[in-house]
């Protein structure tokens, strides 16, 4: 009875291998021999699963459990008896190596592990592909404690799955410099949500033929208390990994109705419009909607003065529910916009099903304009595809006199650009209005 108890603490109920508790006893015993005997060397892999989510959800929780079992087989036949493999909840291992004699031995297990979790399973009937994300740590004199060598590993570990998963990253220090700079920003960037720190720059879109401004992109930036001001490379995709993302763009939207319900009182700029980007999640929030009509209203904003710029991902990966929620948003009267066209997917069928208003060519087409035929002969041709499914066009990224030539040559009639201006925060893009009004 005691022995069964103790069995229990030590050890994981559903896989039978040694728990958190077990593992961090041995990894600390690991770090003191290694104190004591140069000679003596520990290694340790922690280990994530790619697909345990997936397999959960699509199959349920009696096969996921059977499933991780059988990982948790196949993990311990790539071991020697001296190896501590254990199940730190989820689908989390950490395999403590024991003893070793060099690094390509552990490499060697972690080679073997992927190797092992190549063949597929048959857990329940159910033909199951299996992978998995490690970083490794070699167990060095500096560490004192289990929890920072677990720490290491785990920062490694996350290295693997953004590079791709279904690999192994072995930890440098280095490494803990940029999680504990990602880890901080993080934290900025909650905190910058609650305080408002986001800001709008303008940039502006004309018409190449005319030369007269037609409206703004809303751009966002980030004033932050230290870093100063960041772009949104710096800080979006981050955001949008934490679940920021659309509350960030609902402040970006109300900002710019703001601006706007100001320009169009003081400077009567009844038909300036402003372009607005939309990421994935926010578009796919079910009441976008509901919400934006609420903001345009509360702002006393015509829908006709407000686009929408999505990218062709975006809508790909929402291609289905996508069409209904363009439409809705178009009868009344907001304009969809395809930014950074001919990057993505590109797929032509969905330009026709799909209802935009207006597109963007990306940057990377117009850069080349001058020296590349290819390019050229891209650029018309979307041009003239776009002309005939009665779409508008926009030359992004214009930064030379003769790619506005060309652009205007190919019957392109609006472009934004550094030639054309540059994104300018609100006191300079009220100068601009005022300036393109007179
Ligand atoms: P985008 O929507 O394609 O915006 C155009 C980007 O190109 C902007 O970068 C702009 O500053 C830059 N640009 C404009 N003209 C030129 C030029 O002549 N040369 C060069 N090299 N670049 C030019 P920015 O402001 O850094 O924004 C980057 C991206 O971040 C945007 O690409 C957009 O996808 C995203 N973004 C910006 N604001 C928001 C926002 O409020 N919400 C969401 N979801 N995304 C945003
Ligand atoms: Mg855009
Ligand atoms: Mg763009």
């Amino acid at each position: 009875m005691e022995l069964r108890l103790q069995h229990g603490i030590l050890h994981d109920a559903l896989t039978g291998l040694p728990n958190r508790l077990l593992l961090s006893d041995r990894l600390s015993q690991a770090i003191k021999r290694s104190q004591r005997h140069p000679d003596y060397h520990f290694a340790v892999i922690f280990l994530d699963l790619d697909r345990f989510k997936f397999i959960n959800d699509s199959f349920g929780h009696p096969v996921g459990d059977r499933y991780l079992v059988a990982v948790a087989t196949r993990l311990y036949r790539c071991l020697r008896a001296i190896d501590t493999c254990a199940r730190m909840g989820g689908d989390e291992f950490v395999i403590l190596l024991d003893d070793i004699a060099s690094v390509d031995q552990v490499i060697s297990v972690a080679e073997r592990i992927l190797q092992q979790l190549d063949r597929p399973l048959e857990v329940s009937g159910h033909l199951l592909h299996s992978s998995a994300s490690m970083g490794i740590v070699f167990g060095s004199a500096e560490y004192n404690d289990p929890a920072e060598v677990l720490r290491d590993a785990d920062v490694a570990m996350y290295r693997a799955k953004a590079a791709g998963k279904s690999r192994y990253v072995v930890f440098q220090p280095a490494m803990r410099e940029a999680a504990q700079a990602r880890l901080a920003l993080e934290h900025d960037l909650r905190r910058a949500v609650t305080l408002r720190e986001f800001v709008v720059y303008y940039q502006p879109i004309v018409n190449i033929h005319s030369g007269k401004l037609i409206g703004f992109e809303a751009l966002v930036r980030w004033q932050h208390p230290v870093h100063g001001l960041l772009s949104p490379a710096a800080f979006l995709n981050i955001a949008e990994e934490i679940g920021l993302g659309t509350a960030i763009g609902w402040q970006v939207v109300e900002l710019v109705c703001q601006q706007l319900a100001e320009w169009r009182q003081t400077l009567s700029a009844n038909d300036l419009s402003i372009h607005v980007n939309l990421s994935a999640r926010q578009f796919m929030v079910p009441d976008l909607y509901a919400r934006l009509v609420q903001v345009l209203e509360q702002y006393n904003i015509p829908p006709q003065s407000i686009k929408l710029e999505l990218t062709e991902n975006t809508l790909m990966e929402y291609s289905q529910e996508a069409a209904a929620v363009l439409a809705q948003l178009r009868n009344y009267g907001i304009q969809i916009v395809l930014d950074d066209f001919g990057v993505g997917y590109s797929s032509l069928s969905y330009l026709i099903q799909l209802p935009i208003d207006q597109i963007k060519i990306d940057r990377n087409f117009i850069i080349q304009i001058d020296q590349n035929h290819h390019s050229q002969a891209i650029v018309n041709a979307i041009v003239n595809l776009a002309r005939g499914l009665h779409l508008e066009v926009v030359a992004e990224g214009l930064e030379t006199v003769e790619q506005v030539e060309r652009m205007r040559m190919v019957g392109c009639d609006y472009g934004q650009g550094y030639l054309l201006g540059q994104p300018l925060p609100t006191e300079e893009a009220s100068q601009f209005l005022q300036r393109a009004m007179m």
